[in-house]
């Protein structure tokens, strides 16, 4: 298509370069063509997600041991329900592994989705924005500065274009772009009238057609080349997964080492080989990788209502360590509602407040003609001057012959507009800025600005000149020079309602928040103090004085700095390390292109969703739908619950699985015994440790999350109290378990009633013991307010009863019916932990984990 001329393509594509396609076009064009996306890569369906199960070698173990039982069954007459029982475990633990994995499948395309583009279209000669997997081949495309281009296009017109290739032809500087012909032998990166999906404007806008989509698209032909289904494990995960080899190789070892007593016990080899292997099965906590998956993946599902989009698991595990949050102030801490309230006539030196009269009217009607904005789509503050100077005559009869884009180390932009006699220059933009182009005096106006400023507002200064023919170089030295500037425009953005509350929960969590904002200082401290983030003698630190700052002052100034103003994207990026230097986790937030860096660089980039530019969201790590900052301190909350439920999940299945390893190996070394056989094991296992599990990782997160210091990232799960609250419960359990056991073969002299009440107070001790990790709280407060783990301990303990109570079962399971005052017992002792805990708990002794 770079060959074609644009008007051949015109012709080709049938379309309108001023009005775009009508509706029907576009029907007709979607439904002949498809939507403009890459096809998605082939995923596993159920039943191999199934069979890959068998892989795990936790399954294989259960297997081999399923074949082992068979084969002494069979040879010794002893039935086949051994056998049956562990098949059907690998079928279930199958099933549950399939189920599992589908379900973060399904979380994270449901991301995916979120993610995805939009494009600004000209359709039935109305600008909108529509999802870029509409558009279709003919559509015009309006780009700028920041934008993904969504689809291949031919430039129809440009200014100052630069686009960053570098996905595409590997080059990695931005290359200029224009509307003119290329050599028709142009390889692809000498193709500059031609646009390529999924590279990035980096600066300067655009207008061009859509000539190619989708797959059809260049980056459709390398789509095959490039794989993003890449799973990535979570630090938390890598580290689980070490410290569950450490796990299985200790009980492993425990195992053979109960195998050995066993032998010299004298126990039936079959039986001992058996009971090690269902031991060793128990007590590998096989299922925490899984686990701690879904509650990552339920967690991105549960941040995605509140309007948070995660784009990587792993940023949820680090969101909870957040220690300092820098955040932008437009939109983030405002509402980005801009309103203008006052204009100040420079030449007149009058402020009004009443912007409908003239003068205000002249002056904004200038500024409006500096914008890319319409009355509805667009940066807010061009909206707002639009909708104030409500002249849309004055814009069509002045259309931008040439501009200067606005960028944030400017802070300013121009127009060039074609007049009778020459050609009208206008720019808008920070007072500083403007000022240091333009002739005269302005002391009174500066002192406006900063009375303006120190009331919340945003101010922006409007100054114009006529010349008669433009320079060969359109460049900003050689334009943006000689102004003249005419007046201030006002602009307020109230902060948000709820940001305010959501800093002092920051406070509350011993979590720094930063406002990092390119606004002038006066008017960020004014919000910065409305919100709470400065409520004392916390510092206000411009960009020019951070330059001008060594690494050593900044390094010491930087805790007690609340306000970056007049900063510049790249000053971001010094803040940024400067907090990491100081071991700190850094959340920020960003919507420009050069903003890039800074969240790349972050622990934690948040994108804007609303105003971002989709270069930013494609380098965050979260992206904020709603702009919010009250969004990202729900997301840290969350990120903190999640580790919160995950050591519970990982201390309630170490601890209940090592206290079975430790009352076998003991009870044996005592009494020549084993306590609990291979079935018993295995059903406890199944029973009281997943459910249980599962419900402790579900569960809702508590608000003392928010009442604690952020966690070290460097932080083991076994850290601190922690480690030795498991070590206490695997070692409570163990005595009470072998306990039960001498209780029930002394009295009743059977081992059957010893086995069945050690399989009790096991299995229920480990059922009421999810609610000692639950929460600080007394099981009275969180017995009925957590329904899922109450009913899920429900089900377990009815199952696990079942088992021991109905006679034929008990049975088969090697068990028998006691007399009714061991089953107190039993449930006295299983009691026990849930006592010591309350106990602990009423003195406050026992603190949240
Ligand atoms: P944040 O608080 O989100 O960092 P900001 O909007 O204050 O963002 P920038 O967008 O970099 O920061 O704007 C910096 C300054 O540039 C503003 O204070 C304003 O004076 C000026 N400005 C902002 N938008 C425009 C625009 N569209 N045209 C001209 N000048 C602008």
């Amino acid at each position: 298509m770079y060959k074609t001329s644009l008007l051949d393509i015109k012709t080709q594509y049938k379309t309108d370069f001023e009005k775009g396609l009508t509706t029907e076009e576009v029907q007709d064009r979607l439904s002949k063509y498809g939507r403009n996306k890459l096809d998605e890569q082939s995923k596993h369906g159920f039943i191999k997600k199934f069979l890959s199960q068998f892989k795990d070698t936790m399954i294989i173990v259960l297997i081999v041991a399923g074949f082992i039982s068979l084969f002494v069954n069979i040879k010794t007459d002893g039935g086949l329900f051994e056998p049956i029982l562990i098949f059907a475990l690998v079928l279930l633990n199958a099933l549950i592994g399939s189920i599992q994995e589908t379900r973060a499948e399904k979380a994270l395309n449901t991301l995916k989705s979120l993610t995805s583009k939009y494009a600004k279209v000209i359709r039935n000669g109305i600008i909108s924005e529509i999802k870029s997997t509409e558009l279709v081949v003919g559509d015009i495309i309006l780009i700028e500065e920041g934008d993904i281009i969504p689809a291949d296009a031919r430039i129809i017109k440009s200014s100052h274009l630069q686009v960053d290739e570098s996905s595409l032809t590997g080059e990695s500087h931005p290359v200029d772009k224009n509307s003119k012909m290329v050599d028709q032998r142009a390889t692809l990166s000498e193709r500059k009238n031609m646009l390529y999906n999924g590279t990035i404007i980096t600066y300067g806008n655009a207008k061009a057609v859509v000539v190619a989509i989708g797959m059809d698209s260049e980056l459709g032909r390398i789509a095959k080349l490039l794989s993003n289904n890449k799973r990535v494990k979570t630090p938390l995960q890598q580290r689980l997964s070490k410290l569950g080899t450490l796990l299985s190789i200790t009980a492993l070892i425990c195992c053979i080492a109960i195998f050995v007593l066993g032998l010299l016990t004298e126990m039936p080899i079959t039986e001992i080989f058996l009971n090690a292997i269902s031991l060793a099965i128990a007590s590998i906590p096989e299922s925490v990788p899984a686990i701690v998956t879904i509650i990552l993946a339920l967690s991105v599902e549960r941040m995605v209502r509140h309007k948070a989009i995660v784009k990587e698991l792993p940023a949820v595990e680090t969101l909870g360590c957040t220690s300092v949050i820098c955040t932008d102030k437009t939109g983030t801490l405002t509402l980005n509602k801009m309103t203008v309230s006052s204009v100040y006539d420079i030449k007149e030196d009058l402020l009004y407040t009443d912007i409908t009269n003239d003068k205000a009217k002249y002056i904004l009607k200038y500024a409006s003609l500096c914008t890319n904005a319409t009355k509805d789509v667009g940066d807010p503050t061009e909206r707002a001057i639009i909708i104030a100077s409500h002249d849309k005559q004055f814009i069509q009869n002045n259309p931008i012959y040439f501009q200067l884009p606005f960028d944030s180390n400017r802070k300013m932009m121009t127009t060039i507009h074609k007049t009778n006699n020459g050609y009208l220059v206008v720019t808008k933009g920070a007072f500083e800025s403007v000022q240091s182009i333009s002739i005269g005096e302005f002391d009174k106006s500066a002192l406006i600005n900063n009375q303006l400023a120190s009331n919340g507002i945003r101010v922006l200064a409007v100054a114009y000149k006529h010349i008669r023919k433009l320079p060969d170089n359109l460049t900003t030295n050689t334009i943006e020079c000689d102004m003249d500037m005419i007046g201030l425009i006002g602009i307020i953005d109230p902060p948000r309602a709820e940001v305010k509350s959501s800093i002092n929960l920051c406070r509350q969590a011993g979590i720094k928040v930063v406002m990092i904002t390119g606004d002038n200082p006066l008017t960020a401290s004014y919000i910065a103090k409305e919100v709470g983030i400065i409520n004392q003698d916390e510092l206000v630190v411009t960009g020019e004085e951070l330059t001008k700052m060594s690494q050593a002052e900044l390094l010491q100034q930087l805790p007690r700095i609340s306000v970056f103003a007049r900063v510049t994207p790249l000053d971001k990026v010094r803040i940024v390390e400067a907090w990491q230097s100081l071991d700190k986790v850094v959340a920020m937030t960003g919507d420009g292109v050069n903003d890039a860096p800074a969240l790349k660089n972050a622990d934690i980039g948040c994108a804007m969703g609303v105003t971002g530019s989709d270069v930013a969201k494609n380098s965050a790590d979260l992206i904020l739908t709603d702009d919010n900052f009250e969004t990202i301190v729900h997301s840290v909350k969350e990120g903190r619950g999640v580790y919160s439920n995950i050591k519970k999940v990982v201390g309630f299945l170490v601890g209940t699985s090592y206290c079975e390893v430790i009352t076998v190996f003991i009870s044996i070394l005592l009494f020549n015994i084993c306590p609990l056989i291979s079935v018993q094991l295995l059903w406890i296992n199944l029973i009281t440790d997943s459910l249980p599990a599962i419900a402790l990782g579900m569960g809702k997160t508590d608000d003392d999350v928010m009442t604690l210091p952020p966690r070290d990232k460097n932080e083991g799960i076994f850290s601190k109290r922690f480690g030795y609250i498991v070590i206490a419960t695997c070692i409570i359990l163990a005595a009470l378990a072998i306990l039960a056991f001498y209780l029930g073969y002394t009295i009743s002299g059977s081992i059957e009633a010893g086995s069945t009440m050690t399989y009790l107070v096991i299995g229920i001790a480990q059922l009421l013991h999810s609610y000692n990790l639950l929460s600080a709280k007394s099981i009275t407060k969180t017995f009925l307010k957590n329904k899922r783990l109450t009913l899920f301990n429900f089900i377990s303990l009815i199952l696990l009863l079942l088992v021991a109570i109905i006679p034929p079962v008990a049975t088969l399971f090697s068990m028998t019916i006691l007399p009714w005052y061991m089953y107190l017992i039993s449930l006295g002792l299983a009691s026990m932990p849930l006592v010591i805990c309350e106990i602990l708990k009423a003195l406050k002794l026992y603190k949240n984990i």
